[in-house]
């Protein structure tokens, strides 16, 4: 603290200091008067202080330091609190991580010592319910936790106690996971929190996390399936997915003519017999998405009432096939490309060359592709409406979604056919 007297004879107090935030910025703090006396005594070296109602302006010429281009001072109102909670304060720890991606954990968890660590980023994708487990120390709350990367891979994490009672991240938060294990449990990789860990949930000064959330915020959609773990398996309890309730054999779909008086929606458990089409796909406008006229090398949209951009959307027709029988429905654009695995513009591509198809609908190039979907296994979710034609009112299904069978998924599939079982034993 320094004292100065002005040429009036005014008397007055100041200190200055120099804050480090956890961007490794550094900033001059300037407080004079009562604002100083107030503050000195509170603010102390190496220690993580709470600012709050500061002035910002542009450094002085003649007292800048260093290359600061800023400066805060203190004012009236200027509030101080040191921050004693742990995860802050560890971000001026200078926390260096080596991050791993989840595909990759998965991949070597099988081989990890029980004493290994890793670091990792991910985002929440999903925190299942809170259940209590009886343990030797009587019950314990636990709650489980699916984390998703860019690789769209997922892992487990649990969640015992006070953070399994009220987690400390929300769905979509980016983490930082330190110093974490990974462990095989129920044949799925889990990361498990030691007590040398750190969990650090949005941390702004790490790129990566920054990256992490925005790739998160586009591709997070409620259609999002990651690959490997899934914590939706909880068979017969309330919390059972959607995928797994509203579960129908092919035969009753086609049968019962479901979906005439209003839409239904269905899940079947399904593998694709074939996937054909005279048209595969059509040309729509890239911005009402609606069908466009191609003249030459011009494309116009008659709903927009101008001259666009065509984008070739995916509609081949696809059959699948369950304990009951076939079905044959439509797919439409991003779940045709889920079934198919190819996009529309990959399969338009083939097209183009191979322009003379010897009479055939579609080239052998494209026919291989097409190919690729047959015999692969999932929960196609298949909504069923009313179609008008030639005045008699038909049933029209298309495939509105698809969800590939991966390793975590099995377990609610066999929990659904041991309660089929069970059903036809009549047993509780
Ligand atoms: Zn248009």
């Amino acid at each position: 603290m320094k004292t100065f007297s002005r040429s009036d004879g005014h008397e007055g107090c100041l200190f200055s200091a120099v804050l480090l935030d956890a961007t490794q910025t550094e900033m001059r703090l300037t407080a004079f008067n009562e604002d100083a006396k107030k503050l000195y005594p509170i603010l102390e070296e190496e220690k993580v202080f709470f600012l709050s109602n500061c002035s910002v302006s542009r450094s002085r010429q003649q007292y800048k330091l260093k290359d600061m281009e800023f400066e805060l001072k203190a004012t009236r109102d200027t509030q101080v609190q040191e921050c004693i909670r742990q995860d802050i304060q560890s971000l001026f720890q200078k926390v260096s991580i080596t991050p791993e991606t989840i595909d990759i954990i998965s991949q070597k968890a099988a081989t990890m010592d029980r004493f290994d660590t890793l670091d990792t980023i991910a985002v929440v994708h999903s925190i299942g319910e809170k259940r209590e487990i009886d343990t030797k120390n009587g019950l314990v709350d636990t709650r489980e936790v699916l984390f998703v990367d860019q690789t769209k891979h997922a892992i487990k994490l649990s969640l015992w106690r006070d953070k399994a009672t009220v987690p400390p991240f929300k769905q979509g938060d980016v983490c930082i996971l330190k110093n974490v294990g990974v462990r095989v449990y129920r044949e799925q990789p889990a990361l498990t929190l030691l007590s040398s860990s750190q969990l650090i949930v949005n941390p702004e000064w790490s790129d990566e996390a920054i990256k992490l959330a925005g790739w998160a915020r586009t591709n997070l959609t409620p259609d999002f399936t990651p690959e490997g773990a899934s914590i939706m398996s909880s068979g017969d309890s309330p919390a059972a997915s959607k995928e797994l309730r509203h579960r129908v054999p092919c035969r009753e779909i086609i049968h019962r003519k479901c979906g005439l008086e209003f839409p239904m929606t269905f899940f079947v458990h399904g593998i694709v017999c074939d996937a054909s089409s005279k048209k595969l796909y059509y040309l729509s406008c890239s911005k009402c998405k609606k069908k466009i006229e191609v003249q030459g090398q011009q494309s116009f949209c008659p709903n927009c009432q101008q001259t666009v951009a065509a984008v070739p959307r995916f509609m081949p027709r696809v059959t699948i096939m369950d304990e009951s029988g076939t079905l044959s429905a439509m797919a439409f654009d991003e779940t045709a490309r889920k079934i198919i695995g190819h996009t529309a513009a990959e399969i338009f591509d083939a097209d183009q060359r191979n322009p003379d198809r010897e009479g055939g609908d579609v080239s052998a190039e494209t026919r291989e592709m097409l190919n690729e979907a047959v015999h692969r296994e999932g929960i196609f979710k298949v909504t069923c409406k009313g179609n008008e034609y030639q005045g008699q009112v038909r049933q029209r299904c298309s495939f509105s979604n698809f969800i590939p069978l991966t390793a975590g998924k099995w377990a609610g599939e066999g929990r659904l056919l041991l309660k089929s079982i069970k059903d036809i034993l009549g047993m509780e």
